[in-house]
């Protein structure tokens, strides 16, 4: 059944933004490309659109009940797709042998161990879960050398950083002459908004992001600059970079998705629209460029580049990151699950938009004693540093209860 010239594909979190956009990419090029499997956490009718479509070997749903669904749905319409149910088959449709390359898209934690058993397995892993690289930096690299994996980065920052960067670049930027990295951020919806305007945000205006039409746990961290606190956690272990070595630059137009500065003064970017699909392309075809169906940048309509530097005053987030990355061990774990309960309570209603920083600060600031030197501690110091988060969430709730 295979036609050994194309490769096999896995996506991981095919439902979601950056997985409907990997697909979008593929089916430009069915020459280079087949899908393995595709998988979603609970949208069954999506995936089932999805199948029909892309013909994957397997599909995989969270719960037996959806998946019973999605199998009784195919068979219906004729189609020879095996469904499978939780997290284990996950795990399984990234290390599959026949499998070539991971799309590593699944939103938050629940991305981990999936993304890491592709990375162990020693496929092309193109790694869009940043929250697997914040809490597992150093084991998901060990993974990565042990294997042979090849990590070709999706985050649109570290995607344009690789490609500023020469081809081999482990081993610490210095012995490259790279002199710092300088991350571009939009600065998010509000960046032009004051203190006191923050207090009444509300998940919507959250969610409207002026450049890019991501999912809603990525649309609020960029609102909140968490999003750039884990970019620069996530540069620090992709590129073997210190946090010092790292330049947050505020860039609205968010044309430079980032810029390499090297020690003789250059500083080498690299522009274009923002469309997922363009790191997406150079990661499937990567060392060849193909398609992504992305118009060439036009400058006579971007006519100006603005640069400023970040506020952390008003958006305390990037510190936190940036604090946590320096202090070490489960710290970017514990940072992580804490900002995802809160910007799940956000999202739900019961939590402020300013508080989300607090809960993050609050959860950093208990003593833990356990480290991140294996996965069992990573996932342990996620689960705790979750209970101290929803703890911190009922004080919040009861405070503003109180003011009201
Ligand atoms: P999304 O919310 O649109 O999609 C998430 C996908 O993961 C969906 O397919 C969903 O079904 C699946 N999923 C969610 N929870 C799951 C669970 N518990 N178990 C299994 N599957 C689950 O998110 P997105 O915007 O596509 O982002 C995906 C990842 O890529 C995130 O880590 C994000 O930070 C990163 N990323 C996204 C963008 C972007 O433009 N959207 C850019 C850079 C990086
Ligand atoms: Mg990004």
């Amino acid at each position: 059944m295979r036609t050994s010239s194309r490769r096999w594909v896995t996506v991981l979190g095919s439902t979601g933004s950056i997985g409907v956009s990997t697909l979008d990419v593929i089916a430009r090029h069915p020459e280079r490309y087949q899908v393995y499997a595709l998988t979603a956490h609970t949208s069954k009718e999506a995936l089932l659109a999805q199948c029909l479509a892309h013909r994957p070997q397997v599909a995989v749903l969270d719960g037996e009940v959806d998946a019973e669904w999605l199998r009784q749905a195919l068979a219906d319409a004729g189609q020879a797709t095996d469904v499978r149910a939780g997290r284990e088959a996950l795990c399984q449709v990234a290390r599959e042998a026949c499998v070539d390359t991971v799309m590593a898209a699944i939103v938050g934690a629940a991305g981990l161990m999936p993304s890491l058993a592709a990375a162990e397995a020693g496929k092309r892993v193109l790694l869009a879960n940043k929250e697997a690289l914040v809490m597992s930096g150093a084991l998901f690299m060990q993974a990565v050398a042990r294997s042979g994996a090849t990590l070709l980065p999706i985050d649109s920052e570290h995607n344009a950083i690789y490609q500023c960067l020469p081809t081999q670049h482990r081993g610490g930027l210095a012995r490259y002459g790279v002199r710092q990295l300088l991350l571009t951020a939009s600065g998010g919806p509000f960046r032009t908004w004051s203190a006191p305007a923050l207090a009444d945000v509300t998940p919507e205006q959250a969610c409207a992001h002026p450049n890019w039409s991501m999912g809603r746990k990525i649309s609020v961290d960029s609102a909140t600059l968490m999003n750039k606190g884990l970019e620069l956690i996530e540069a620090c272990w992709l590129f073997d970079a210190t946090p010092e070595q790292i330049e947050v630059v505020v860039h609205p137009q968010s044309v430079i998705h980032s810029m390499a500065a090297y020690a003789d003064g250059s500083v080498i970017a690299q522009l274009g629209n923002p469309d997922m699909r363009t790191p997406i392309a150079y990661g499937l075809a990567w060392p060849e460029r193909i398609d992504a169906g992305v118009e060439t940048l036009d400058l006579f309509q971007v006519a100006r580049l603005d640069f400023e530097a970040p506020d952390e005053v008003r958006f305390p987030c990037l510190r936190l990151a940036r604090e946590a990355m320096q202090k070490g061990g489960a710290a970017p774990a514990i940072l992580n699950a804490a900002n995802e309960i809160a910007v799940e309570a956000f999202l739900a209603g019961t939590l402020g938009f300013e508080a989300i920083a607090r809960v993050v600060a609050e959860v950093l600031a208990l003593p833990y004693a356990g480290d991140a030197d294996s996965i069992e501690n990573v996932l342990a110091a996620d689960q705790w540093a979750r209970q101290q988060a929803v703890e911190q969430l009922s004080k919040h709730a009861r405070s503003l209860d109180e003011q009201g």
